[in-house]
C-alpha cells in the first residue's frame, strides 16, 4: 500500500543536503500503488516531484509547494531473455544504479561500465540519461515501462528521444514516471568488465569530490569540447565560497555544501558564476542539477 509521510525534509533526501519541507511524500513500494496515486495527488494539491536517490537535485529553502513521489520499485535486476545477441536485463526504477552495475560485473554483462560511481537510482539515471566515460544510460535501453498519470505503458528504445542529460517521449508530452527499464547488454569477459569499472571508479575518485555533499556537476558542458568546469576554473570559481557553499577545489563544476549551506546561497553562487562565465567567455551555462521547485523566470 502507498505510504504517506507528512512534511518531508528535502535536505534529508538529497545528496546536496539542501532544501526545505514539502507538503507530503508518497512512497510507492509496488506498481499496484500507482492506481491510488492520481487521486491522492489531487487531494494534496501542490506539484508532484518524482524523487529517486536525490543525487541531482537542488531544492529551495522553506515550505515548498511540492509533493514528493518516490518510486521504490525494487524488482530485479533479472535476466529476462535475449534479443539480437544482447542479454536483456530488467530492473525496477527504485533499484540503486550501483546494485545494477554489481550485477553486470558478476554476470559478465558489458555496456554500463561508464556509469560506475554515479549514485542515483535506475529511474533517475534513465530520466536524466546519466552518463560518463562515453557511456549513456539510454543508449543501452531496449524497453521502458512508464506511468503517465493515468496508465502504465511500455516503449521500445526507438520511441525515446534522448540526449545530453535528457529523455523525453514524444507521445507522452505531459511527462512520465519511469517504472522499470530493460537494458540490452553484451556478454563479455568478466575480468575486462571489472577492470574497466575499477579504472573508471578510480578516475572519477581522483578528479571529483565523490564523498562531499554535492549533486554532481552543477552546470552542463556548453559544448563537448568545452567543459563547464574549465570555464568556471578560468573565471576564478574553483574553490570559490559563499554562505557555506563552495565550488570544489578538485573539480570546479561540483558545487558543494560544506555543512552550513543553504539553497539561497547555492543559487546566489551559481548565478554569480554563470554571469562571470557569460561576461568573460560568452557561454550561457545551463544548470545540470534540477532546481526545485522550478520557478518561471
Ligand atoms: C558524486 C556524484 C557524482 C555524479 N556523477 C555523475 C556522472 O558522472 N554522470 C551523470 O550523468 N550524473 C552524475 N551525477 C548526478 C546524478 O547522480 C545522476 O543524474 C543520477 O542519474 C540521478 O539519479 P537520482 O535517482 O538521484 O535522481 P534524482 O536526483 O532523484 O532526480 C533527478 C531527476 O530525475 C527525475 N526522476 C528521478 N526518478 C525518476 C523516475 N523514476 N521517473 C521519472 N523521473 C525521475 C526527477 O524528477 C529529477 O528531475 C552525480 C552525482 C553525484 C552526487
Amino acid at each position: 500500500m502507498m505510504r504517506e509521510i507528512p512534511r518531508p525534509s528535502l535536505a534529508e533526501r538529497t545528496t546536496l543536503r539542501l532544501g526545505g519541507t514539502a507538503i507530503a511524500e508518497l512512497v510507492l513500494d509496488d506498481v499496484a500503488d500507482l492506481a491510488a496515486l492520481p487521486g491522492r495527488l489531487r487531494a494534496l494539491g501542490g506539484s508532484p516531484l518524482i524523487l529517486g536517490a536525490g543525487s541531482n537535485i537542488l531544492a529551495r529553502d522553506g515550505a515548498l509547494p511540492l509533493v514528493l513521489v518516490r518510486p521504490r520499485f525494487m524488482q530485479g535486476p533479472d535476466v529476462v531473455g535475449e534479443k539480437d545477441g544482447k542479454v536483456l536485463v530488467r530492473v525496477g526504477a527504485g533499484v540503486p544504479l550501483p546494485r545494477l552495475l554489481r550485477f553486470c560485473a558478476a554476470r559478465a554483462l558489458s555496456g554500463l561500465e561508464g556509469l560506475v560511481g554515479i549514485p542515483g537510482s535506475v529511474g533517475g539515471a534513465v530520466a536524466m540519461n546519466a552518463g560518463s566515460f562515453g557511456a549513456e544510460t539510454c543508449k543501452n535501453i531496449e524497453l521502458i515501462q512508464i506511468f503517465n498519470g493515468e496508465t502504465t505503458r511500455g516503449f521500445t528504445v526507438d520511441a525515446l528521444q534522448y540526449g545530453y542529460r535528457t529523455l523525453s517521449i514524444p507521445e507522452e508530452k505531459k511527462g512520465f514516471m519511469v517504472v522499470e527499464a530493460t537494458f540490452g547488454l553484451t556478454e563479455s569477459a568478466r575480468d575486462g568488465i571489472s577492470k574497466r569499472m575499477r579504472h573508471n571508479f578510480f578516475e572519477k575518485k581522483s578528479k571529483q569530490p565523490v564523498t562531499a555533499w554535492s549533486a554532481g556537476c552543477a552546470f552542463k558542458n556548453p559544448a563537448p569540447d568545452m567543459p563547464a568546469g574549465r570555464l568556471l576554473e578560468q573565471a576564478g570559481y574553483k574553490g570559490k565560497k559563499l554562505g557555506g557553499m563552495a565550488f570544489s577545489t578538485l573539480h570546479a563544476n561540483f558545487l558543494i555544501n560544506e555543512g552550513g549551506g543553504s539553497a539561497d546561497a547555492a543559487l546566489a553562487l551559481l548565478r554569480e558564476a554563470r554571469e562571470a562565465v557569460l561576461q568573460r567567455f560568452g557561454f550561457a551555462l545551463e544548470p545540470e542539477v534540477r532546481i526545485v521547485p522550478c520557478l518561471s523566470r
